[in-house]
């Protein structure tokens, strides 16, 4: 292929997109960011991106193929039934962005497996071929790579791990209805609603009594020192996350999980945690995961999306 075409990772968030370009060895040669323009229902979206491509590779024939990640569940195919944070529905944004590119070939994945793409291809899971890659952030989302193949699912959920049920003893609904969700518990939010129980229903001293308002990152901090109330909701929240790793073993037997996402900048000490629990219930398997921190960060994202782009063009 022409040294100088290009490949394009894309993802698309509800208030800033990011770009990547790709030369076809894989080598990232820009990346920035735009503002997401997500008013007359999201229509400015594709067509702000195609302008932002062209800018970059000059001419159309420059360019290989693009990838796109998106914040809700998107078929193989490229079609999204609904997208609420970009206001889109029942359309496919692949075909789409290729039409504004006048044929460029575009393919599009839901954006936490566009970062376990990402992760699989140039991060904490480099080398592997089965992983399952774990978002822990507001809430928890992943992605499932199998004979290293991105897993889309029937209905482009795959990977929706965040709404396994792990918490038997959950007494409030998940957003999603269900009690006990995976995202109730690991997630920052989760992290918080549980530290902010403890304090409400027992006396134990804790630092976290002095916190105007409570972060997951303060629970981790304070659990570092010993806190106790913060250890129990760390050991709790993390806990949980072990166990649907645990689950997922059961059903995938990875090689590798990538734990990503604002969450796990709490770094060694977290997936320690999660590993005890994941050893101790993952009973069948004897060559368990190793457990590891994604690497790419923010950029995990435009890394899938752009893979999934030069596999599918390929
Ligand atoms: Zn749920």
């Amino acid at each position: 292929m022409n040294n100088n075409k290009f490949f394009f990772g894309v993802d698309i968030g509800g208030t800033a997109t990011k770009l990547g370009a790709f030369n076809v060895d894989g080598l990232l040669l820009k990346k920035w960011e735009i503002q997401t323009d997500i008013a007359e229902s999201g229509t400015r979206i594709l067509p702000n991106v195609a302008k932002e491509i062209l800018a970059f590779a000059q001419d159309l024939s420059h360019v290989a193929a693009v990838g796109v990640g998106i914040p809700g569940p998107v078929l193989h195919s490229g079609y999204v039934k609904r997208c609420v944070n970009l206001g889109w529905g029942d359309f496919n944004p692949a075909r789409e962005l290729s039409a504004l590119l006048h044929g460029v070939p575009v393919f599009a994945g839901n954006d936490a497996n566009m970062a376990a793409m990402g992760e699989y291809w140039q991060g904490g899971g480099k080398g592997a071929h089965n992983l399952v890659f774990l978002t822990l952030g507001t809430g928890v989302g992943g992605g499932v790579i199998i004979n290293d193949h991105l897993v889309f699912g029937h209905a482009g959920l795959a990977g929706e791990i965040g709404h396994i049920v792990v918490n038997p003893d959950e007494t409030i609904p998940c957003n999603c209805g269900q009690l006990g969700c995976l995202d109730q518990t690991a997630s920052a939010r989760g992290i918080v609603r549980r530290a902010e129980l403890l304090l409400s229903t027992n006396s134990t001293p804790s630092v976290l009594r002095n916190a105007e308002s409570l972060t997951a990152r303060d629970v981790f901090d304070a659990a570092k020192n010993g806190d106790p109330i913060a250890c129990e909701t760390v050991r709790t929240c993390i806990g949980f996350l072990g166990k649907a790793m645990a689950m997922l073993t059961n059903i995938l037997d990875p090689e590798v999980f990538i734990i990503g996402g604002g969450v796990s900048k709490a770094g060694e000490y977290l997936l320690n945690i999660a590993r005890e629990k994941y050893e101790a219930m993952a009973v069948l398997s004897d060559q368990r995961a190793k457990v590891v921190l994604a690497e790419l960060g923010n950029d995990a994202g435009i890394y899938g999306a752009a893979k999934l782009a030069m596999d599918s063009f390929q």
